[in-house]
């Protein structure tokens, strides 16, 4: 039951005749588990990390992106759950909830290392190999305090796919389409 709620305040936040983001739908990936990192210039540029788990993206805004060094602890708060068919999404937010300029930045597969990723999620540590064409190998979210908290810690592990690049600088542009920030806005 709690599954067809999952979009709902997804659904709520939006008006479906006035934004291009597709509609809220509970459905799974045919193969393996996705996982999409969008750029989203809102009022304030951030990176949307989602992961698929339970049919739907669990989603977190991370306001500095994904860093590929161990020693960094990103901050990652999490958001609403979007649909699956949101991993696709890249444009333009004309106005209301997340008004701004959408790319798929990182889009790839997930798989859970240890714990599958709803039972990590529900523990609040999460760990994973991302197979993306960005970010790739272990990585891992963990719940800052307690359960319910909306503060996580993105961070990479150490492996050959850790390192020094700044790879929001290095490679900046969509992984979909090849545009950049401003291709997508048009101006
Ligand atoms: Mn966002």
């Amino acid at each position: 039951m709690e599954k067809l709620d999952s979009l709902r305040e997804y659904k709520e936040k939006r008006k479906f005749d006035k934004t291009p983001e597709p509609a809220g739908i509970v459905k799974s990936s045919a193969g393996k588990l996705i996982f999409v990192v969008q750029k989203h210039d809102a009022s304030r540029l951030h990176y949307d990390f989602r992961l698929e788990i339970d049919g739907v993206l669990k989603s977190w805004a991370v306001p500095k992106g994904p860093s590929l060094n161990p020693k960094d602890k990103r901050l990652a708060v999490m958001t609403e759950d979007h649909p699956l068919d949101y991993a696709d999404f890249e444009g333009v937010i004309p106005e209301g909830y997340g008004a701004g300029t959408v790319m798929v930045w990182d889009r790839g597969t997930v798989e859970g290392a240890g714990d599958p990723l709803d039972k990590g999620l529900e523990k609040g540590h999460m760990s994973f190999i991302l197979k993306g064409k960005k970010l790739r190998g272990d990585w891992s979210l963990v719940q800052l305090k307690g359960r319910g908290d909306k503060n996580w810690l993105l961070m990479k592990k150490q492996d050959g796919f850790a390192g020094e690049e700044d790879v929001l600088v290095s490679k900046p542009d969509s992984v979909l389409s090849g545009k950049s920030l401003k291709d997508i806005t048009g101006n």
